[in-house]
């Protein structure tokens, strides 16, 4: 949501505050259910919890090394090949972060010169474009075509020009649920390697995934040596406000990425750091919970969206549903949202904040199901009101 402020520098002037923070605060202000900002109404597993505590008590509350913890970044590459048999040194080509979103800036900041241009599939999740103009990068879109949020791969090649410098890739991707098929991710690593171009990839709804299965783009093949790859323990292990994410790639991708990720937060969260390492160690055991956990929320969230007269787009991951509101309204979608606390008593988030391109996504809301089955109850209930 854009503010106006004569302290802030012109650049960041269309940001103001996110539209995250704003609609939480909109339904603390009015009480209504949050279906907007993606956070789950419960923690993660006690044993993880007990592990932070645990890691308190027994003293790890000091500055952690600048890569992170050893465990953590061996836990870390541990995981890398266990799912994608992909091998980083967690001595070189590893590095904490202080949650995905530092991860995505700190990456860019080493990457992008002053009108560098960065593709990045539209719409997109709102940092992005919020730390290219950090970057004094260009963003440059590349539609996800409805009705299957579908590539243009010829278009996306005919505006890749000599600035561009980065393709910043989100699978399984929010806003749109989309999870990229290994066609689609061919197709980019194709493009990426005939143009000498970096791969971002964020991965943080990695262990998100409904139907079909996650393919890390550096699986791809000549593409582990020019990614980055990042995720986080937030979505995973249901514990986002821990903020410890991380990103493997190359040594010299890495190091530039640490240059400056030392000078946004230097290091953070020791006694988390423990704790997600000791998640990681675990195989499987807690990756594979947070599906079958949400898979009745979504179903029951898609089935209730369907009943009022709303189209659900397709989606295969993550933890948002999309629709297209203009089945029952003429409104955009950010007059629809703001209204609808006051209407019905649930927050939504309006897509258009997740494009660049001007007059798009203004159909679209996006609403989030990662809630206990009661919490999904209640809000169907309340959008059974805006049955016609
Ligand atoms: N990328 C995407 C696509 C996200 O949805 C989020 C929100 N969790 C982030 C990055 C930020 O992750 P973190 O909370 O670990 O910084
Ligand atoms: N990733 C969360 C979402 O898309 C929001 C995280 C945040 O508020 N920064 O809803």
């Amino acid at each position: 949501m854009p503010t106006t402020n004569s302290y802030l520098v012109s650049r960041m002037q269309a940001f103001g505050s996110t539209i995250f923070a704003t609609m939480s605060e909109l339904a603390t202000r009015t009480g209504a259910i949050n279906l907007g900002q993606g956070f789950p109404n419960f923690d993660g597993p006690e044993q993880i919890k007990k592990a932070a505590i645990r890691a308190i008590e027994e003293g790890h509350n000091q500055y952690p090394p600048g890569l992170g913890i050893p465990a953590l970044r061996e836990a870390i590459a541990q995981h890398q090949k266990t799912f994608y048999n992909l091998a980083y040194d967690p001595e070189t080509e590893i590095l904490v972060t202080a949650g995905a979103t530092e991860a995505i800036t700190a990456s860019l900041l080493a990457l992008v010169e002053p009108r560098d241009e960065v593709i990045v599939f539209e719409p997109f999740y709102d940092s992005y474009h919020a730390a290219i103009v950090l970057a004094h990068g260009e963003t440059i879109p590349v539609p996800l075509r409805q009705p299957d949020w579908s590539i243009d791969f010829d278009y996306m090649e005919s505006i890749i020009s000599s600035r561009t410098r980065v393709v910043l890739v989100n699978s399984p991707h929010n806003p749109t649920g989309k999870v990229f098929t290994k066609q689609e991710l061919g197709a980019i690593a194709e493009l990426c390697i005939k143009h000498d171009l970096i791969a971002i990839t964020d991965e943080v709804y990695e262990h998100l995934v409904f139907e079909g299965s996650h393919i890390s783009l550096a699986q791809m093949p000549g593409m582990r040596e020019r990614t980055i790859v990042i995720s986080s323990a937030a979505k995973t292990f249901s514990l986002t406000g821990w903020k410890i994410g991380w990103l493997c790639a190359p040594r010299e991708l890495t190091q530039a990425a640490r240059t400056t990720k030392q000078f946004l937060t230097y290091v953070n969260g020791a006694p988390f750091q423990e704790a997600i390492a000791f998640a990681l160690q675990s195989g499987n055991k807690f990756t594979s919970l947070i599906t079958p956990q949400l898979e009745d929320p979504r179903r029951q969230l898609t089935t209730s969206l369907g009943e009022i007269g709303l189209k659900v787009c397709s989606n295969s991951g993550t933890y948002f549903l999309v629709t297209d509101i203009s089945t029952i309204t003429d409104e955009d979608s950010m007059t629809f949202c703001l209204e609808l606390p006051q209407r019905i008593g649930v927050v939504a988030v309006p897509m258009e904040v997740f494009y660049k391109t001007p007059g798009s996504g203004r159909n679209l809301v996006r609403w989030a199901f990662c809630k206990t089955p009661n919490v999904i109850d209640q809000a169907t209930q309340r959008l059974s009101q805006l049955k016609l």
